[in-house]
This record gives structure tokens, C-alpha cells and sequence, in this order.
């Protein structure tokens, strides 16, 4: 059999590299795209050892010509949309470039897909951020879209392209629905990672303290090295369709920020003040999956449930 292609949109982030990982290890061939691979060090690619086994190359997902030369030359059998503006907080200060970099880069490849008229498969990166504020209800595939954010929005615009270019062009289009999932690839930007940080850098000796917005929120934390192979098996099935990633289990902020202090052996309540300024201006209180679907369909259920994700993420920082 003649080996897979994979194209992996956003090769440079957290997840890109864990996918990357994953594909290699099952015989793939993978390319991998960053707005500019020459300037791009792929530090997550060299972390986990495979950087030279991935193949890379510049891609603008909102400029269709590039996307259009980059699907010509790699001619992939997969492809992974894992790229565009990723944080929630940040889409609220650059709401034009994240609508861009996810709805218009989104449609651009699967206008690029239907042009060259191969049969590419392709997983798109949706998120559990569209379902908004459904209280303490799991959210499964047929929970309505409430997106409460910039970033909600242009991942919902983008769930409802590939479902409809799905149905209208007959495409194999799959959006994953992903709760947040966390490792020690995550950038210290998102929440979950700036708390492991600190509190890792207070027991080696610092005096700083730790700023946190609301602290009350419940997410429904997983563990990404496993939520990317849900991605892969989403492709490999006979049809097309959506699916919620999720743990089922969710643990608010305060929650994971005693489980972080705990694992260095200090109080959080000596190291962690609130800032009002942190606040968002819209925010979900609590969110939730049900991934049944996954379990049934896809044979995937996630093994890590949040306290394990906080010790695994602590003791790969105190290592370093
Ligand atoms: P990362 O932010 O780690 O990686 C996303 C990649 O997209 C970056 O490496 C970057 O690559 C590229 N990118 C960043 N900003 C832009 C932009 N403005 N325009 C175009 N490309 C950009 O994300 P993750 O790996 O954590 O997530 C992968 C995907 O899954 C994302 O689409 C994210 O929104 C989605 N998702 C993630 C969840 C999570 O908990 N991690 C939950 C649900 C969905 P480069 O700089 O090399 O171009």
C-alpha cells in the first residue's frame, strides 16, 4: 500500500506537533504548514524529536493562491486544519484576524480541496467555545451554537462551511468539537499554563505572585497527546461527520490552581491574587462534553481526567 500524505495546517502549535507525532508513528508522510517556515523554530516539533522526520512549508490560509500551490505540490490524502488564531482571550483585542485566520482560511481550503478534485479528507479544528453558556448541561453534537466571543464566532462560521460544503459538494469534511486539552506544549498564554508556570518557578525560589481573572469558571480540561487521536480517527471512518471531544468531567479554575500549588507542595492562597482586569468581557461559566458519540463511534475515550493533566504539566516544568 502506498504510504499516506498528511498535511497538517498549524504543524507549529500544541496540537500540530502531537498529530505530527501520532502520523509518523503510524507510517505517515507529513508536511506541515506555518504562516512563515522560515522564520518558524517548530520548538514543539524539536521537543518531541521529530523535526527532521517533518517535512514544512509557508501557507497563508487567508491568501487562496497559497493554499491552492501548497495542496498542488504536497497532493496530501489528509489534511488537518489545526491552524488560525487560537486564543479567546486575544480574539477580543483582534477580532478582524481571527474571523480571517479561521473563517475565511477555513473556506479557502475547502474551496481549494474542490478545485484540484482530489479525494483529500479533511478534519477541521472546531471548539466547544460555540456551545456559549449552556449551565451545567454537556454539550454534545446536538447542543445549538451560543458563541459568546470573537473566537466563538469564527469557529462556529467555520463548523457550519464544512458542514455545508459536506452536504452541497459531497466533500469528506469532518469538524471535531474539542473541549480545552493541555500539555507542557501549551503556551503560557492560555490560562492553564501560565498557573503551572508560575507556581513551578515560586518553588524553585521566586517571590512573584500569580494574577487571575475569574477563578469560578468550570472547563472540561483534557489531555491534547490523546485528543489528536480522535482527529486521526475522525478521517479514517466511512463517512464524514462531527464529533465532541471531551473528558466528561469538568473542574473549575480554582480547582486546577490547589492542584498545581499542591503538586510543589505550597498554598495557593499564599501566592494568588485576583485581578479585575483579567476579567473577559464575556466569559462561560461552565463547560461540559458528553462524548458519548466518540465513544461509540469513533472507539475514543479520553483516559486523563484534570488532576492527572495538572501533575503531568508540573512535572514535566520542574524538570526543566
Ligand atoms: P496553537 O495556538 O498552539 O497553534 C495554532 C497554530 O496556528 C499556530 O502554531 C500558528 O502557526 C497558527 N496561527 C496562530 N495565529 C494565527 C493567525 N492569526 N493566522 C493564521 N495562523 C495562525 O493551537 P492549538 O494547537 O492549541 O490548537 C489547534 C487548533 O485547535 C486551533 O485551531 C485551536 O483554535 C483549536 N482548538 C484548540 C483547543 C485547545 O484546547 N488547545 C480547544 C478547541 C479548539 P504559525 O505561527 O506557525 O503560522
Amino acid at each position: 500500500m502506498a504510504q499516506k500524505k498528511a498535511l497538517i495546517c498549524g504543524v507549529s502549535g500544541q496540537d500540530g506537533a502531537y498529530l505530527a507525532q501520532l502520523l509518523l508513528k503510524k507510517g505517515y508522510s507529513v508536511c506541515g504548514t506555518s504562516r512563515d517556515a522560515q522564520i518558524s523554530s517548530f520548538s514543539n516539533l524539536q521537543r518531541l524529536g521529530i523535526r527532521e522526520q517533518v517535512k514544512v512549508t509557508s501557507m497563508s490560509l487567508t491568501d487562496f493562491r497559497s493554499v491552492l500551490q501548497v495542496l498542488k505540490k504536497v497532493e496530501p490524502d489528509e489534511i488537518y486544519n489545526l491552524a488560525g488564531q487560537s486564543s479567546v482571550g486575544l480574539s477580543f483585542d483582534q477580532p478582524v484576524e481571527t474571523l480571517e485566520s479561521i473563517a475565511t482560511g477555513t473556506l479557502n481550503l475547502l474551496e481549494a480541496i474542490r478545485f484540484t478534485e482530489a479525494p483529500i479528507r479533511l478534519y477541521n479544528a472546531g471548539s466547544s467555545e460555540c456551545f456559549g453558556d449552556i449551565g451545567d448541561r454537556a454539550a454534545d453534537e446536538t447542543t445549538p451554537f451560543q458563541p459568546r466571543s470573537p473566537y466563538a464566532v469564527a469557529k462556529s462560521t467555520a463548523f457550519w462551511e464544512v458542514a455545508n460544503y459536506r452536504e452541497a459538494y459531497n466533500l469528506f469534511a469532518c469538524s471535531g468539537i474539542l473541549f480545552n486539552h493541555e500539555s507542557p506544549l501549551r503556551p503560557q498564554r492560555f490560562v492553564t499554563q501560565k498557573i503551572v508556570a508560575a507556581a513551578c518557578r515560586i518553588a524553585k525560589g521566586s517571590t512573584e505572585t500569580l494574577y487571575l481573572g475569574n477563578t469560578q469558571i468550570q472547563r472540561d480540561w483534557g489531555w491534547a497527546p490523546e485528543y489528536v487521536e480522535a482527529m486521526y480517527l475522525m478521517l479514517q471512518q466511512d463517512q464524514p461527520d462531527d464529533y465532541v471531544i471531551a473528558t466528561g468531567s469538568s473542574y473549575s479554575l480554582m480547582e486546577f490552581v490547589a492542584a498545581t500549588f499542591d503538586c510543589v507542595g505550597l498554598k495557593w492562597q499564599d501566592h494568588v491574587v485576583t485581578d479585575e482586569s483579567l476579567l473577559r468581557p464575556t466569559d462561560l461559566a461552565i463547560s461540559r462534553g458528553n462524548p458519548r458519540k466518540a465513544k461509540e463511534i469513533l472507539g475514543w475515550q479520553a483516559q486523563y481526567r484534570t488532576p492527572e493533566i495538572v501533575a503531568m504539566m508540573v512535572q514535566e516544568r520542574m524538570a526543566n
